[in-house]
């Protein structure tokens, strides 16, 4: 059975805080809107489409993942300046940056309480694909929040979340997270290292953020942004005709680190569509895959792991401006209609 998990309570809206990051709703309202427009898929909709996730998500499975200074700060009054940090709403000068809490209809605080409903979901999805092999949350992919801080619109890491969670709960003993989004899923490859049954593949931009920076500052600290995953496979501008046979040939690689073949339980995978020619973030420029290539990587992806009979859940993860919901919908349009 293939499930999409469309949790209204899950759709963090950015706007309603006085937030101008273009991750607009459309790629989950529009995505699920045009897919029942098909009237098959119409009718069939109590088989495929989930619309309440049952789970929250608590302050232990926060503490799993994160340093307890972070974890404290998250759970206290500190919480909007962690979040003002991870959205990037402010300039070294004091001046906000794509924020206008002028316009804000609520507290920035209580935007944590939506991303931990994402967080939940992530979880949920896990829950599933396990059961039934295959869900694709409509949201989640929080792949830049680190053990101490969290950056690139990530306050947390719900990726890392759900893992651990099911690690803990000994619903499955491997775990790999594949990452296709544009930028490196630094958060989680910094996070992951201190789990040894969870294994990381990050496919991405060679130059661009969060890699614009040097490995180490002039004063010789380390740039949390190059902690590795398990295989990293960084893609320079120009080179997109190389994408799709380095992202099979990483998956391969994965699946044989160490000499014998290893069959996960779970794969979590962060289906970016920042790659996308048409996204409206300016920091994707450097990557521009076609709809055809992202669809065609979607499509490998999914191949990969149904081949293999190993369980998957899929998140939103970046995916920026007017275009991008038809990138998710043209994945999820073929799976219903043909998987
Ligand atoms: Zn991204």
């Amino acid at each position: 059975m293939k499930n999409i998990l469309n949790d209204a309570e899950s759709i963090i809206n950015l706007e309603m805080f006085g937030i101008a990051i273009p991750a607009l709703k459309s790629r989950k309202t529009k995505t699920i809107e045009v897919l029942l427009e098909d009237r098959e898929l119409y009718q069939s909709k109590e088989e495929w489409l989930i619309t309440d996730n049952p789970y929250s998500i608590s302050r232990t499975d926060v503490e799993r993942i994160h340093s307890a200074e972070y974890a404290s700060s998250l759970f206290s009054e500190k919480v909007e300046d962690s979040l003002k940090e991870a959205y990037e709403l402010i300039n070294s000068d004091g001046t906000f940056n794509r924020y206008y809490p002028e316009k804000a209809e609520v507290p920035l605080k209580e935007l944590f309480t939506q991303v931990l409903h994402t967080c939940g979901g992530t979880y949920y999805a896990s829950r599933k694909a396990l059961e039934t092999g295959f869900c694709y949350f409509m949201g989640g992919g929080m792949h830049h929040g680190h053990k101490d801080f969290g950056h690139g619109f990530c306050p947390t890491n719900d990726i890392m979340i759900a893992a651990a969670r099911i690690l803990s709960e000994k619903r499955a003993e491997k775990i790999w997270i594949i990452d296709v989004d544009a930028h490196k899923g630094d958060g989680t490859a910094e996070i992951a290292r201190d789990f040894s049954s969870v294994k990381t593949l990050s496919i991405h931009m060679a130059d661009g953020w969060p890699l614009d920076k040097p490995e180490y500052d002039s004063a010789g600290n380390f740039n949390p942004a190059y902690f590795p995953s398990h295989i990293d496979i960084p893609i320079k501008r120009g080179e997109e005709d190389f994408y799709i046979p380095r992202l099979k040939a990483g998956l391969e690689k994965l699946e044989n680190l160490h000499g014998e073949k290893e069959k996960p339980d779970l794969a979590i995978v962060l289906l970016g569509v920042d790659p996308y020619e048409k996204d409206e973030l300016p920091s994707t420029d450097s990557l521009k895959l076609t709809e055809e290539q992202m669809l065609e990587r979607d499509k490998l992806i999914f191949h990969f792991f149904n081949s293999r009979r190993i369980a998957s859940a899929y998140t939103m993860a970046g995916g920026y401006g007017r275009f991008s919901w038809k990138v998710h919908y043209n994945f999820l349009h073929w799976l219903l209609k043909n998987e």
